[in-house]
């Protein structure tokens, strides 16, 4: 079956690490139907449940697609609800400590480096091919969903991961 179908027949759940679909490169997508566009909704409804939920790739979900949604409207209210298919960074600039989390690892958060400003070329879910310059918080949830597109877990990244990791209760009580 259309794994697109098979996804939207199932329920969905976030996948946890080290679940391997966290750990695949995902699959270009050629077909922009109404499944596409169901399946971008169901990634949002689920990322919407989450508290502080800015993002959401497509294999936390055991979808092995280049899909993800960035909706970071909740800290920076001009910002738009954005649908990355198939997206790529194809220009960045500076650098920023980000301190970031992960549903697919929720206990624990840590500090990494992440590209200041990013330029992203993807397509909506038309399959129109947008170019968008992202800043800041956007910017960095831009990098760490394409991540998950390509296998890469946040903490794969961490600076230190003996004292860069820490687990959140210890962060949310510092
Ligand atoms: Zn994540």
């Amino acid at each position: 079956m259309d794994p697109i179908r098979h996804f939207l027949k199932s329920k969905s759940a976030i996948k946890l690490f080290p679940d391997a679909c966290l750990r695949k490169t995902c699959h270009p997508i050629l077909k922009f139907d109404a499944s596409l566009a169901a399946a971008a909704e169901r990634l949002q409804a689920v990322m919407a449940r989450q508290k502080m939920g800015v993002g959401i790739a497509a294999p936390q979900l055991g979808l092995s697609l280049k899909m993800a949604v960035v909706d970071v409207r909740a800290r920076v209210p001009e910002a738009a609800r954005l649908v990355l298919i198939n997206p790529e960074i194809i220009a960045h600039a500076g650098e920023q400590l980000s301190h970031e989390g992960c549903m697919s690892l929720p206990e624990y958060s840590g500090y990494l480096h992440r590209w200041t400003k990013v330029t992203v070329r993807y397509q909506d879910i038309l399959g129109t091919e947008h170019v968008k310059e992202a800043l800041g918080l956007e910017a960095v949830c831009i990098q760490h969903e394409i991540d998950h597109l390509n296998g890469i877990l946040f903490f794969d990244r961490v600076i230190q991961l003996k004292t860069g990791m820490r687990p959140r209760d210890l962060r949310e009580k510092s």
